[in-house]
């Protein structure tokens, strides 16, 4: 995406010939698409328009044509408006390619502008040529109004210029200096024309270039953006999830897999790992760390959610879990690590890196798991004072009878 911006930024910067803006090859779909419906509007304005304004000068034949005024409204209102009517419906309905409509709509008002053509070179009339003017307004309109292709355009312009020096080749005047006066029209007004149509189409096309930059950064900000909350959420060291993001997700694991609100916090701690940094290294401490996380992670899934809540301890929550099932799922938790056998010679608890674990299972009132990480905190304090690799498990559903809290002995020291 960072390079479809660049190449953004590029069009806009280097504009080619003429000041064109050149849309990128992989953007040109998107664009024709994006201005599709703009040209296929274009069109069926351009026949209205021209059908208007054939169906109001139909007065001035009279003025015009006076030898041929009902060839001239005969034309007008037996072939114009038909045919024009007729292709109003069809570019409403029909689906087909817009080059395809674009060809046609150039057809119709070059029909137009042959049969005023043809009314040129029949009248023996003057004011015939006020039709050269009429013609080239129908070009002008057409050229900067309909959207065409530029190819389209330039033919069009040479076929009406071709037609209006026929029409006066035929007419009844045929005084060369006419021909020039066609020429000269032709230049004032086919020129400014073609460039309208070309600044019209360069700033359509530098407003889709702007608006994609504009969608592209919006994206790269969006993905940067959860990039960020996704490492606010995460610890660098080992890479679970911070205590931040740890909570966060709670409730909604709460919401997935416990309809009743039923979870156990498993709160988890290194023992002797001072004694263990202070003999191995910091480094040795940090490998340590992360290898327990890891471990503890595995062990924990696919329900339970591991957290790193900080320096060496761990949290894990498991929703939905019962009293048979949690006894089961913290040993694993505490086997895990126990099983990873990294050497700490200066742990009383066992001659491997262990962790004392303490459990808190319970119903949680409203979202508010505070109170659970409270017992579950002061289970892992029994856990520790109980000589340490070991889990305690507080069940606050059905408490045992003779006590609050049951404890698991660990494996021999
Ligand atoms: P206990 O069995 O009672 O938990 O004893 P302990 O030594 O583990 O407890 P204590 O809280 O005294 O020591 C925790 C140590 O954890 C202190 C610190 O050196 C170490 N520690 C905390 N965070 C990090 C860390 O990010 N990297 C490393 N290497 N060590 C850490
Ligand atoms: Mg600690
Ligand atoms: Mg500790």
């Amino acid at each position: 995406m960072q390079e479809n911006t660049t190449e953004l930024d590029r069009a806009l910067e280097t504009e080619g010939w003429l000041g064109r803006i050149t849309i990128p090859p992989e953007q040109r779909n998107a664009f024709a698409a994006r201005t599709l419906a703009l040209r296929r509007q274009l069109l069926l304005i351009s026949v209205l328009v021209g059908l208007g304004f054939y169906t109001a000068f139909a007065a001035g034949d009279w003025f015009a044509v006076p030898d041929r005024v009902w060839l001239a409204l005969t034309l007008r209102f037996a072939v114009i408006l038909p045919c024009g009517l007729a292709l109003l419906y069809w570019l409403r309905h029909a689906r087909c390619r817009l080059i395809v409509q674009q060809y046609v709509t150039c057809a119709f008002h070059l029909l137009a502008v042959t049969l005023l053509a043809v009314l040129i070179a029949l009248s023996d009339s003057v004011n015939a040529l006020g039709f050269v003017f009429a013609n080239y307004a129908v070009l002008m309109a057409m050229v900067i109004s309909m959207a065409l292709p530029w190819r389209l355009v330039v033919i069009l312009a040479g076929i009406v210029v071709a037609i209006q020096a026929l029409a006066i080749a035929l007419g009844p005047l045929q005084l060369s200096v006419l021909q020039l006066h066609n020429i000269m029209i032709a230049i004032v007004i086919v020129g400014p024309s073609l460039c309208a149509n070309w600044l019209i189409e360069n700033e359509r096309r530098r407003h889709f270039v702007l608006i994609e930059r504009e969608e592209n950064r919006k994206r790269q900000l969006a993905e940067q953006r959860d990039m960020l909350s996704r490492l606010a959420a995460l610890d660098p060291l080992t890479e679970l999830a911070n205590r931040r993001g740890f909570h966060a997700g709670l409730e909604s694991d709460l919401e997935r897999y416990s309809p009743d609100n039923v979870m156990a916090i498993a709160m988890i701690d290194i023992d002797y790992f001072k004694p263990y940094n202070d003999h191995y290294g910091h480094a040795a401490g940090d490998r340590a760390l992360r290898r327990v996380a890891q471990a503890l992670a595995e062990a924990a899934r696919p329900k339970g959610r591991a957290g790193r809540l900080g320096g060496e301890e761990f949290a894990i929550a498991v929703p939905g879990i019962t009293a048979e099932e949690v006894v089961l799922y913290a040993e694993r938790l505490r086997i895990s690590v126990q099983r990873l056998a990294m050497a700490h010679h200066y742990s009383t608890a066992a001659s491997v890196v262990t962790v004392s674990i303490g459990v808190a299972l319970g119903r949680i009132p409203a979202g508010n798991t505070a109170a659970l990480f409270e017992v579950a905190d002061a289970a892992l304090y029994q856990a520790k004072a109980a000589g340490r690799n070991r889990v305690v498990i507080h069940d606050l559903i059905q408490p045992v009878a003779d006590a609050s809290w049951r404890c698991f002995s660990a494996g021999a020291p």
